[in-house]
């Protein structure tokens, strides 16, 4: 049995590399540079090229993806590491060919794909020429799948798309939606759902106006998009026929625990801002970190911080084991419903010690707290995932028989009493 928390010493070379190239050349873009999904701007094609190559010539390119998938496969507790660095900066995961929705994408193109397919859209979008699009969530719903309406009809050899997405992030730059439609509305709707790719610019896909959360228009947009007899090829299909949800899943799955450890890399920003801060500044004439309500916050902040972590890691280290997404749903989503919660408290207490300035634009504390919200919605609301969690806990609980739960004192005394009567009895007549 092995049960290490080192990490090995090659792959400390390579997170050192990582720490070294994110602060150095990559964060300082973050002020700079605009929308990350835009792979036509010239200042990104200019600067950012060459960082995604080093990134490649060392190796370290797309690591979500195993080799079979196109990608090194370190595996997930390695790249739990590196996100832990990535994550820190809103370029990195880009420049490191790992952003969401790309990698979703990437890694449902890779593995439902045809091989047509995968040279069409997965070579060019692994290579980071191009930016993609999931659309799934409707106006009228997201977290309940069962509510969706956009459907697709068979026609000839064509499908035809007809209905609305909604918040559909990277649509304005994307070159390539995937798009999940109803296509048998007489089906389970867990089975009547088919996954369509609908390249940028076919006839009757619209992207009616862009939606920006209020993190700021830096983190890009979020769109809504109508289908109105959007035509694409039969061979456009992903994978097979009312697979939709299983697709869906897959790239979930991933994408919550990606989500999760590039907030580690949040909530260590925040706590270093927390306790720097708190170091020098003073109040009634001691240093602010001197007082015992400041310490509560920062002991608290680092242990919830250091819990969620051991979370994280301990379900990538389960999703390696298993290679299974399905077997690790209930670990990755006790870890969706644990990230908003802990993003948002450890963000709330470094913005409070920062009194005003922490509220104003001139910090990211605003920016960092809102996103613990966005956190709480994408890929699913943190109601739903802590019903999964539960409901796979209850799975293995019997009810009691009788009157009394198995822990009532009195009815264990009794089968205590009934199990050890006859040596006990005997023990009392040999000593007396
Ligand atoms: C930053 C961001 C990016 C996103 N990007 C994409 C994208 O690229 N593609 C895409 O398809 N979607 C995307 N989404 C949409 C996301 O998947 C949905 O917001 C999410 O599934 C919730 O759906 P909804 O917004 O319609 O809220 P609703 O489904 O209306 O839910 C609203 C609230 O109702 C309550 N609720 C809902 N269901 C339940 C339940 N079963 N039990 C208890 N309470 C419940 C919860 O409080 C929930 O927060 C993105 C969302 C965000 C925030």
């Amino acid at each position: 049995m092995s049960w290490d928390f080192e990490i090995d010493p090659d792959f400390q070379r390579e997170l050192d590399w990582i720490d070294t190239f994110v602060t150095e050349r990559i964060e300082p873009l973050d002020l700079l540079l605009g929308d990350t999904a835009d792979k036509s701007d010239p200042a990104t094609v200019a600067v950012v090229r060459p960082l995604m190559d080093q990134v490649k010539a060392r190796g370290l390119w797309a690591c979500h993806l195993g080799p079979e998938l196109g990608g090194p496969g370190y595996g997930q507790v390695k790249l739990g590491l590196m996100n832990e660095i990535l994550g820190r900066s809103r370029w990195a995961p880009t420049i490191f060919g790992s952003q969401a929705p790309d990698s979703g994408n990437a890694e449902i193109l890779a593995r439902f794909g045809t091989p047509e397919q995968k040279k069409e859209w997965l070579e060019p979008l692994l290579d980071g020429e191009i930016s993609t699009s999931f659309a799934m969530t409707e106006p009228q719903g997201g977290a309940d799948p069962t509510l969706f309406r956009t459907t697709a009809r068979r026609e000839g050899g064509h499908w035809l798309i007809d209905g609305e997405k909604w918040f559909i992030t990277n649509a304005r730059h994307a070159a390539l939606f995937i798009v999940m439609t109803v296509t048998n509305r007489e089906a389970d709707p867990y089975q009547g759902m088919s996954m369509l790719l609908v390249p940028a610019g076919t006839t009757g896909l619209e992207i009616v106006r862009d939606v920006h959360t209020c993190e700021g228009d830096q983190l890009g947009s979020h769109s809504y998009v109508r289908f109105t007899d959007c035509r694409v090829p039969a061979a456009n299909l992903l994978g097979a026929e009312g697979a939709a949800f299983a697709i869906a899943q897959t790239r979930l799955g991933g994408g919550r625990i990606h989500h999760a450890m590039r907030t580690i890399a949040q909530l260590r920003q925040a706590f270093d801002m927390m306790c720097e801060r708190v170091v020098s500044r003073s109040a009634r004439g001691g240093s602010l970190s001197s007082l015992q309500m400041t310490q509560e916050r920062i002991a608290d902040s680092w242990i919830e911080i250091e819990q969620f972590r051991l979370l994280v890691l301990r379900t990538a280290w389960l999703i390696d084991k298993h290679q299974d997404y399905r077997k690790v749903r209930k670990d990755i989503s006790a870890v969706k419903a644990a990230m908003p919660k802990v993003l948002h408290d450890v963000v709330m207490r470094a913005m409070h010690l920062h009194g005003s300035l922490g509220l104003s634009e001139e910090m990211p504390l605003t920016r960092m707290l809102l996103h613990s919200e966005s956190m709480a919605l994408a890929d699913g609301p943190t109601e739903v995932h802590k019903v999964t969690v539960a409901r796979d806990l209850l799975r293995g609980y019997q009810p009691y028989e009788g009157l009394w739960p198995s822990a009532h004192l009195p009815s264990a005394r009794e089968r205590a009493r009934a199990r050890f009567a006859d040596l006990i009895g005997r023990a009392v007549v040999a000593e007396s």
